[in-house]
Order: C-alpha cells, then sequence, then structure tokens
C-alpha cells in the first residue's frame, strides 16, 4: 500500500494574480483515477507541494460537486508559498488529501447565513457561499450576507465573483476596507464596526468567520453583543501542521486536532482553549 505522505502528482493548469500577494492556482491531478476520486467538502484542505522545497496545507477554495477542478488561493507569505507562486502554468507539483471535516452545510438548511472573511481567511468561505448560492440550492437557505474585508481594495480577494453573488436572490453583499486608495468609493471601516452597522439578528441564524485572530476577536465581541450564541458562529482554525492526519501532534489546541477534529469547529467547542479568542 502507498504512503500517504506520497503526495498525487499534479499539474497547475493555471495560476492568476487575486491581490498583490494571493494568487489562484487550479490543479489537476495527473491518474485519472486521483482525479475522479479526489472529491472534498467546502471547509476541508490539502497540502500542496512544491518539488524541492517542501509542502504546507491550504483550504480547497473550489466546490468539487460543481467540477470546478481543485483551486487553492494561496498568499505569499513563506518558503512553500513563494516557492508555489514562482511556478508558471504547466508546472507539477504535488498534492495529498483532502483532509479535515467540512462546514455542516446541511445543518444550516433554512437558516440566515452571516459569512464574514478578512483577507485570505476569505478563501475556505468562497466555496461555501458557491455551493449556498448554487441555483440548485440556494432556496434551502435564508437570507445570507457576506461582508468581505481586506487592508485596502486592492486586498480583496475574488473580486471577478462579487457581481454574480450581489446579484443572487436574497443575497446581500458588502465590502469594506481599512484603507482607501484614492479610488475606492466603497466603506472604508473595520470589519467589527460594519457588523455592528449591520445589525444581524440571531433568530434562526448562523454566523461563519475566517481570517485573521485580531478581527475574529472583536467581531466576536458583537456577534455576542447582537445576541449571538457561541454554538452559532462558526470559524476554521489554522495551526502548524505536518501530516494532516492526526498522527504528528503539532497542530493539536487543547485536546482537539485541528487536522482531524477542524479546521471547521463553532465557538462552543473551542471556548477557552485558544488565546485570541
Ligand atoms: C487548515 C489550514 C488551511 C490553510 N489554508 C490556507 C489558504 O487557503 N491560503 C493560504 O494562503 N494559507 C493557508 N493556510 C496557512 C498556510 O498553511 C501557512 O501560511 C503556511 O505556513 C505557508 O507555508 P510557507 O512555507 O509559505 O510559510 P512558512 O515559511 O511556514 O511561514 C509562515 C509564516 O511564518 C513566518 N515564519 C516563517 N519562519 C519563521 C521564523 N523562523 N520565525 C518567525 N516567523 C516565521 C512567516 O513570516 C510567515 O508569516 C492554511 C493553514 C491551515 C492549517
Amino acid at each position: 500500500m502507498p504512503s500517504p505522505f506520497v503526495p498525487h502528482l499534479a499539474t497547475l493548469k493555471a495560476v492568476q494574480d487575486l491581490t498583490p500577494d494571493v494568487k489562484l492556482f487550479s490543479l489537476e491531478p495527473l491518474d485519472p483515477q486521483v482525479k475522479e476520486s479526489f472529491t472534498y467538502k467546502p471547509g476541508q484542505f490539502a497540502f500542496v507541494s512544491a518539488f524541492g522545497v517542501g509542502e504546507a496545507p491550504f483550504g480547497l477554495t473550489s466546490v468539487a460537486a460543481r467540477r470546478d477542478g481543485m483551486e487553492f488561493a494561496i498568499r505569499r507569505v513563506g518558503t512553500v508559498s513563494a516557492a508555489l507562486h514562482d511556478l508558471e502554468a504547466g508546472a507539477t507539483l504535488g498534492l495529498r488529501g483532502p483532509y479535515g471535516n467540512s462546514f455542516p452545510l446541511e445543518d444550516y438548511k433554512g437558516k440566515d447565513l452571516l459569512i464574514i472573511g478578512g483577507g485570505i481567511g476569505f478563501a475556505p468561505l468562497r466555496p461555501v457561499i458557491n455551493t449556498v448560492l448554487d441555483p440548485a440550492h440556494r432556496a434551502g437557505f435564508g437570507r445570507v450576507t457576506i461582508l468581505n474585508g481586506a487592508r485596502s481594495p486592492a486586498d480583496l480577494v475574488f473580486k471577478e465573483e462579487f457581481e454574480a453573488w450581489a446579484a443572487a436572490p436574497n443575497t446581500r453583499l458588502e465590502l469594506t476596507v481599512d484603507r482607501g486608495d484614492g479610488k475606492w468609493q466603497g466603506r472604508v471601516a473595520l470589519i467589527p464596526d460594519v457588523v455592528v452597522e449591520l445589525k444581524p439578528a440571531p433568530a434562526n441564524a448562523v454566523t461563519i468567520i475566517c481570517g485573521p485572530p485580531i478581527m475574529i476577536h472583536f467581531t466576536l465581541i458583537k456577534l455576542k453583543e447582537a445576541g449571538f450564541a457561541d454554538g452559532q458562529i462558526v470559524t476554521t482554525l489554522e495551526a502548524k501542521m505536518k501530516c494532516g492526519m492526526g498522527k504528528c501532534a503539532r497542530c493539536n489546541v487543547g485536546d482537539r486536532h485541528v487536522c482531524l477534529d477542524g479546521p471547521v469547529f463553532d465557538f462552543a467547542q473551542i471556548k477557552g482553549l485558544l488565546e485570541p479568542f
């Protein structure tokens, strides 16, 4: 039996700039059997490797059910991400996964959704949005409010999809930046302040929030003030991770493994386990 640590070979089909430091990578496994069997759900992640450099975990930002292939939005921060950013379409890289749990979208049926993402933290939210707003599923969910924030207008991810999201039925798209750029006509405000402005109603609602810990910390305060309970607020955790299979214990948070029990958790599950929250 092949080692689960050996990655599948995959072709980089396309690579696209999303922001000055985030690129969207579209991968396709070389082996047709792997291509067929590599299925995943919103919230799951995989390890992507640049050969000769290393591997790192990244969230799958595409929707498997839509046959979108496999997409990752990767921010250039360190060794592996920089090596991936230097690759061009046609390159061969490594892929192992998918790993982790997923957003329990079945449990959200009939509920209003407030989806809040900051910067690259928006990556795991894109497949949630594109699943829920899919005409085949849209009627199953209540009102959807999407709040996408970034440091500057150039740092907003998935701009090409804003028009379609804003036009979807019973859906509101709100954008905000920490600072404008002279041309930006939109909102300049921090995400927690926008949450106050939106006055979200907690009854029969779920909030999904992903982004920098500091943003989550202050947004949680505002959500609690609005009446949201810990179990109604869901996030994905990032942690230093080596194996992705619950063996190396690098990513444990309290008695939980982010790779196996997460990365999707609600705040009732992780309350008290994490410093910033
Ligand atoms: C489940 C999961 C999903 C994720 N999804 C995504 C995603 O969709 N997109 C995405 O862009 N990222 C995602 N990440 C984060 C990503 O895995 C990390 O950023 C990863 O470390 C990138 O690898 P790297 O080799 O490029 O960076 P590294 O070299 O590991 O550097 C990572 C960070 O650590 C800092 N650092 C590195 N070395 C040192 C040092 N010696 N001392 C101090 N600081 C140091 C770097 O400056 C950088 O900020 C995810 C992580 C997890 C666990």
